[in-house]
């Protein structure tokens, strides 16, 4: 089974946590080319479960990278978090095709 996503960005518009591991702070600071640091400092937040890190949201309660309009994107798609990947397929999110306008593949 596979996914092609339609990029209408309802994953990235919805409020709640975006994880980050080590590794992947790592990789999204030097995409941006920002010290770890100042990375972590502007656009992370500790969990309310204190478990880990996740990505800052906007005002509107999208994710910090997201960029809204007639060609939504992924500020950092190149190296956006595994928890974005596995969107939907491996998510346990029932009825998510209520808001996902991707289609499965057989
Ligand atoms: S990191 Fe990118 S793909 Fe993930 S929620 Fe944010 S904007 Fe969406
Ligand atoms: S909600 Fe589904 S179709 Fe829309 S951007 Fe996210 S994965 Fe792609």
């Amino acid at each position: 089974m596979d996914f092609q996503c339609a990029r209408c960005g309802n994953c990235c518009r919805w409020e709640g946590c975006v994880k980050v591991n080590d590794r992947e702070v790592d990789e999204i600071a030097a995409f941006l080319e920002m010290p770890v640091e100042e990375f972590l400092e502007e656009y992370t937040r500790l969990r309310p479960d204190r478990t880990g890190l996740s990505l800052t949201e906007a005002e509107n309660g999208s994710c910090i990278f997201f960029e809204d309009g007639d060609a939504p994107r992924c500020r950092i798609n190149p190296v956006k978090p595994q928890q974005c990947r596995d969107f939907p397929l491996k998510w346990n999110f029932p009825n998510w095709q209520s808001e996902c306008k991707g289609k499965l593949i057989e």
